[in-house]
C-alpha cells in the first residue's frame, strides 16, 4: 500500500488519493468517510472529506482506520457498503466505508455497536500522563486506577482483567487489540478532560462527591471522632464531629476548609456538565 509521510504528530496517518497515483492490476481502492468528532483525530487534510485508500493485501477494517489515526477504541460503529460491519471484516476491492464515533443517544441496534457497554459502575485505568484527570475523578467518586509509573503493558492488562475503561492520551496504547473499552482523552486541561470524559460515559448522574480517598483511589469509611483523634490537630479535634477515614493510606478526612475549597472546585468543575454539550443531539443524520 501507498503512504504519505505523516502530516504532523499522528502516526501512520495515510492519505491515498489516486490523482497522479497510477492503480497497478493488482492494486484494489476503498472509500472511507469518518464522521463527527473522529475527524479530530486524522490529519488536517483528511478531515470532512471521502478518503480514497488503495491497497495491494486486505487488511482487517481496524487495521486501516487505525493507520488513519483513528484509535478502535473510538470507533462506536462502522457500515460497510451500508451494512455493520466488526473491526475483524477485510477491506474488498470497491468497499465504500462509513466510521462512526460513539454516540451517546443514538438509537441503533446494539448487534451493530462495536464498544462493550461497561454495565454497572463505570470504572477507570488511567495513563501516566492522566494523573490530575484521576484526582478528579476520584473526587466525583468514580474508581480510577492511577500510578505515575505504570508500564503500558500493565495498564493494558489492568483494563482487559478488570474491565476498566482505559484512559489514554496515547493512540498507541489504545490500539492494541486486548483494550476493548478505552478513550483517547483529548483535552489538555485536567478539568476540560473531566468534563470531556463525564460526557463521553455519561457520568453526570453517578457523580457522588467525597467517597472516595483523592490520594489512593480506596473508599472512605465513615469512623467515629474517638478512634482517631490521636490523629488529630488540636484545632480540628476540637471543631469538627464528623469524620471519615481511608483505610488504604490512614488518611482522616473532615469538612474543614479544604473541605469547602473542593465543594467550589466540585461545583465549578461540573458546571458545564449542566449545560447541553454541542454532541447532544447528533445523529446519523446531522453527521452526515
Ligand atoms: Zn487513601
Amino acid at each position: 500500500m501507498y503512504c504519505d509521510q505523516p502530516e504532523h504528530e499522528m502516526e501512520n496517518s495515510v492519505d491515498y488519493d489516486p490523482a497522479g497515483m497510477p492503480k497497478t492490476a493488482h492494486m484494489q481502492q476503498a472509500q472511507f468517510r469518518f464522521y463527527a468528532e473522529l475527524n479530530d483525530l486524522l490529519s488536517l487534510r483528511n478531515r470532512q472529506r471521502t478518503l480514497v485508500y488503495i491497497f495491494g493485501v486486505p487488511s482487517s477494517l481496524k487495521d486501516v482506520i487505525e493507520a488513519f489515526g483513528v484509535p478502535h477504541t473510538e470507533v462506536g460503529f462502522i457500515l460497510a457498503n451500508g451494512e455493520p460491519a466488526a473491526f475483524s471484516r477485510l477491506l474488498r476491492d470497491g468497499d465504500s466505508i462509513s466510521v462512526y464515533p460513539v454516540f451517546r443517544s443514538l438509537d441503533i441496534t446494539p448487534l451493530a455497536l462495536l464498544q462493550p457497554q461497561p454495565e454497572g459502575e463505570k470504572r477507570f485505568v488511567l495513563d501516566t500522563h492522566l494523573g490530575k484527570l484521576a484526582a478528579h475523578l476520584r473526587m466525583l467518586g468514580f474508581d480510577s486506577l492511577y500510578r505515575n509509573d505504570n508500564p503500558d503493558e500493565e495498564l493494558v492488562q489492568i483494563s482487559a482483567t478488570e474491565q476498566r475503561i482505559l484512559l489514554s492520551k496515547d493512540r498507541g496504547l489504545l490500539r492494541r487489540s486486548i483494550v476493548t473499552c478505552g478513550y483517547l482523552v483529548r483535552a489538555a486541561q485536567p478539568r476540560e478532560q473531566l468534563v470531556e470524559v463525564c460526557r463521553r460515559f455519561d457520568l453526570n448522574g453517578s457523580i457522588a462527591p467525597f467517597r472516595r480517598c483523592i490520594k489512593c483511589n480506596t473508599l472512605l469509611q465513615v469512623v467515629p471522632k474517638d478512634l482517631i483523634s490521636d490523629r488529630l490537630q488540636p484545632e480540628t479535634r476540637k471543631h469538627y464531629d464528623e469524620f471519615r477515614f481511608c483505610p488504604g493510606c490512614n488518611r482522616p478526612y473532615w469538612k474543614g476548609s479544604h473541605y469547602r475549597r473542593m465543594a467550589g472546585l466540585i461545583e465549578r468543575m461540573i458546571k458545564p456538565l449542566k449545560t447541553a454539550s454541542p454532541d447532544d443531539n447528533k445523529s446519523l443524520s446531522t453527521a452526515a
